[in-house]
């Protein structure tokens, strides 16, 4: 029946003169995962044809007619192995990313970070796509998921971004379950769990016994102690709302500092309450608790529950580690807010990054669950080169999640209570299995993913064809 109906749109729209892509395969979204995807296919010799909704229609964040345009920051952040995402880096220059081609190209001076000249950068993408013979870009705005321009296509690749327009993300949301679709991202720092004071910080949950031995990590303060947090919270430098971020704060995602604007007794009363908790130290109830959740199933990161905060990054580091037991808190990501389209990924996805409801549907980008500029154009790397082996009639295996990129793509795929994208980052790997010292952890993954790496990509070339 949807086979005898796809066939009528399509004499419909042939007959009305609109002209149906040729190509097989859909793009809907020029930003940086839908080039990455596109120019991976166009590579292999794939046609595709590339929707996207600028210059005719843009989002809040989109200023610029080019494609592959960095909305924010120039940074692309650490380009050193030694962290989750430079190793990510590094991993996509050796699948030939032209993300990373051309930000290597447009580099301008960082210290250890790659930031690129973003004019440059987005024009040399534009470029790069618009050259290709294989690609087919077309200037107009995807509506939905059924839109006429995508009858005919065997596959749909949406690489729409965060902030997808409307219309779409809803039909999307219709498709996968409003359920598993998120507009908004209220994200709280992880630190390292090995960084914290275990002298101080007991686990327990609230009202201890009733509730098994525990799956917090509490820390635990004293009103003086509180109070030099508090008034450090509140006095910390923000970083600004953009126009269309405002008015967006849903009581269930109140960033921590603007609860604390409320009142000194605000916090004590929501997410630091100390209610049901004993300070072993002390034998007595504190005056305030800040909880933390193991983030992943080593427990080797945890999340700072209720702290969601739009504090500037060096503040976040400042204010959190005047709480008792996190002085040496080492960060692994950084608490943000914005407006974030996405999907509960491992819900809703398939191992290729299919719509388990519409298989022929395939989500890249920020969308899909990654999160940073570096970690979309990867997911769309990757999602290239899974079509791309698939059109030659071959399957090609994961990396393994010691890698980066696994790792990365393993987030998507394990189920967690609230799944929210994530950047590249060592805590997405699996546990190092040995007492390594603090300073030697990050070297030793490193290492370890490296190996991991280079081990899959030898038995992975015949299938990638390079
Ligand atoms: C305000 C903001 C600031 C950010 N700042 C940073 C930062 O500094 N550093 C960082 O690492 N990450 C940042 N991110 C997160 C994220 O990394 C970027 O948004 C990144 O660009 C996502 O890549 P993408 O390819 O998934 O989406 P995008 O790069 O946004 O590309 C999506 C493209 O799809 C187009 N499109 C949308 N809907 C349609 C439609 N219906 N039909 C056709 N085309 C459509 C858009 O015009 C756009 O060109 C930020 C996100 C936001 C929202």
């Amino acid at each position: 029946m949807r086979i005898l109906l796809l066939a009528f749109a399509a004499f419909f729209l042939q007959a009305a003169g609109v002209t149906q892509p040729s190509t097989t395969i859909t793009i809907v979204g020029g930003g940086l995962a839908g080039c990455e995807c596109a120019l991976v296919l166009a590579r292999a010799g794939v046609d595709v044809t590339l929707f996207e909704q600028k210059p005719g229609l843009r989002s809040p964040a989109h200023v610029s007619d080019h494609l592959a345009e960095l909305v924010c920051s120039n940074s692309l952040r650490s380009d050193e192995r030694t962290s989750g995402v430079g190793l990510l880096k590094a991993e996509m220059r050796a699948l030939g990313s032209e993300f990373m081609k051309t930000a290597d190209n447009c580099r301008v001076p960082a210290g250890k970070a790659l930031a690129v000249d973003r004019e440059a950068f987005a024009a040399a993408m534009s470029e790069r796509v618009k050259s290709d013979s294989h690609i087919r870009l077309r200037e107009r705005c995807i509506a939905s998921l059924d839109d006429p321009m995508l009858v005919g296509s065997e596959c749909v690749v949406i690489a729409a971004g965060p902030l997808a327009s409307g219309g779409l993300f809803v039909s999307l949301a219709e498709a996968a379950g409003a359920e598993h679709c998120y507009f908004y991202d209220a994200v709280a720092p992880i630190v390292w769990t090995h960084s914290l004071n275990s002298s101080i910080v007991f686990r327990a949950s609230r009202y201890g016994a009733e509730n098994g031995e525990g799956d917090y990590l509490n820390c635990p303060m004293t009103s003086e102690e509180y109070e030099r947090f508090y008034e450090a919270l509140r006095t910390a430098h923000r970083v600004e709302a953009r126009n269309f971020e405002q008015m967006r704060h849903f009581e269930g995602c109140m960033p921590v500092e603007a609860l604390a604007d409320r009142g000194p007794r605000t916090l004590t009363f929501g997410p630091l309450k100390p209610v049901g908790f004993v300070d072993p130290r002390s034998g007595r109830r504190p005056w305030a608790v800040l909880q933390l959740r193991a983030e992943n199933v080593n427990a080797e990161t945890c999340n700072l529950v209720g702290c969601q905060t739009r504090l500037a990054q060096s503040e976040q580091e400042r204010v959190f580690r005047l709480v008792p037991g996190m002085a040496h808190a080492e960060f692994a990501r950084f608490g943000s807010m914005h407006r974030n389209t996405y999907v509960n990924a491992p819900e809703v996805l398939a191992s290729d990054c299919s719509l388990k409801k519409r298989p022929h549907v395939f989500l890249a980008g920020q969308i899909a669950g990654v999160e940073g500029y570096v970690e979309s154009a990867a997911s769309g790397l990757w999602l290239g080169l899974v079509l791309a082996t698939r059109q030659r009639g071959l399957a090609l295996t994961s990396p393994p999640p010691e890698s980066a990129f696994g790792a990365l793509l393993r987030h998507l795929q394990r189920p967690v209570k609230y799944f929210q994208p994530s950047n590249a980052h060592f805590g997405l790997m699996p546990e190092l299995g040995e007492k390594a010292h603090k300073k030697d952890r990050k070297a030793l993954y490193a290492a370890r993913a490296e190996a991991a790496f280079a081990q899959w990509l030898a038995a992975s070339r015949t299938i990638l064809g390079f």
